[in-house]
């Protein structure tokens, strides 16, 4: 079946209509567009569970704050067609912004608490404006599964919390972080950064792996962890470091001992570009998807256990 670039709800609806006429699977992928590896990593996790995949490309205006980069994210449909016909995908759903949000749009999720710190509390209506367009789109595409990636691991626990929260009738899939070969996290504003600063950048993915080894050499105080993490980037001037913090994966408060799930976050900023970066803490030789499971299944009590790694 050849690739379709849907733009509008009515069509959409039509073909989620058709799909679930015969009661094929479907998994919806929701990006932004610029697509990397790490967008195609899930499209492809996405064709080993369901029958039919639509990648929805759409660069939410909500999301962003006024000094934001909404203006300038980059955006490349042509290209992004290109990789998704390539991998076999049904249906690339591009809306407007007047299709998603026609005049008098007026209603919004408010994720709550865990919306408010750490990247909520450097973009103040950032998870609103994700958690509104994911709810959205899943009335929208009506999908049985949808995918995500670890990447944006507080996006991850807001969605969650969401489909839990207000019942939705969507399995969520989280798919590790993809990285280049030096170890930056793949992200599309990864374009923004000059040469100098892309170098700067792997900061982030050092800083972690220094605590992860720290960790799995028996350090369990996330303190201590976080000195040696904050050091890292004392030594270049050319990164900011928004925050850097160890914390239970289900409720994001930050712990005083690691235990396997435990998850680092960091953010940093490099000129005006705001990168992130996450590691789940786990045993040495883990898999990237046994580390997901040990942070997703981690309950809010955990943190006081006293298992180490
Ligand atoms: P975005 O287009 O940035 O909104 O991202 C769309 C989806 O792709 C989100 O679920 C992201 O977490 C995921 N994603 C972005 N970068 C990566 C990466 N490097 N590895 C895995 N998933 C990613």
């Amino acid at each position: 079946m050849a690739t379709r670039w849907i733009a509008t709800l009515s069509e959409m609806n039509r073909f989620t209509a058709e799909v679930r006429s015969h009661a094929k699977s479907l998994a919806l992928v929701p990006t932004m567009g610029a697509l990397h590896e790490g967008h195609l990593s899930l499209v492809r996790r996405a064709k080993i569970q369901c029958d039919v995949i639509v990648v929805s490309i759409f660069v939410n205006p909500t999301q962003f704050g006024p000094t934001e980069d909404f203006a300038r994210y980059p955006r490349s449909p042509e290209k992004d067609l290109e990789l998704l016909r390539s991998l076999g995908v049904d249906v690339v759903f591009a809306p407007s912004s007047t299709e998603i949000y026609p005049a008098g749009f007026a209603t919004f999720i408010d994720p709550g608490h865990i919306a408010t710190v750490f990247e909520g509390a450097i973009r103040p209506t950032h998870f609103r404006g994700v958690a509104t367009v994911v709810l959205k789109l899943f009335n929208i595409v009506r999908p049985d599964i949808a995918l995500f990636g670890q990447k944006d691991f507080q996006q991850v626990v807001v969605i969650r919390r969401l489909v839990e929260d207000l019942n939705l009738p969507v399995g969520i899939l989280v798919c590790p972080i993809v990285r280049e070969a030096d170890g930056l996290a793949k992200s599309s504003r990864n374009l923004y950064l000059n040469a100098e600063d892309r170098k700067a950048a792997l900061l982030l993915s050092r800083s972690l792996e220094g605590a992860e080894e720290m960790a799995q050499a028996g350090e369990g105080d996330a303190q201590k962890l976080l000195e040696e993490m904050r050091k890292t980037f004392d030594a270049e001037p050319r990164v900011q470091l928004d925050y850097a913090a160890i914390v239970n994966p289900a409720t994001l408060q930050p712990v005083a001992q690691v235990i396997p799930g435990s998850v680092a976050l960091v953010a940093a900023r490099l000129g005006t570009v705001r990168l992130i970066d996450n590691l789940i803490f786990s045993p040495q030789g883990s898999t990237p998807e046994l580390k997901l499971q040990l942070a997703l299944t981690t309950q809010e009590a955990d943190e006081k256990s006293s298992a180490t790694l």
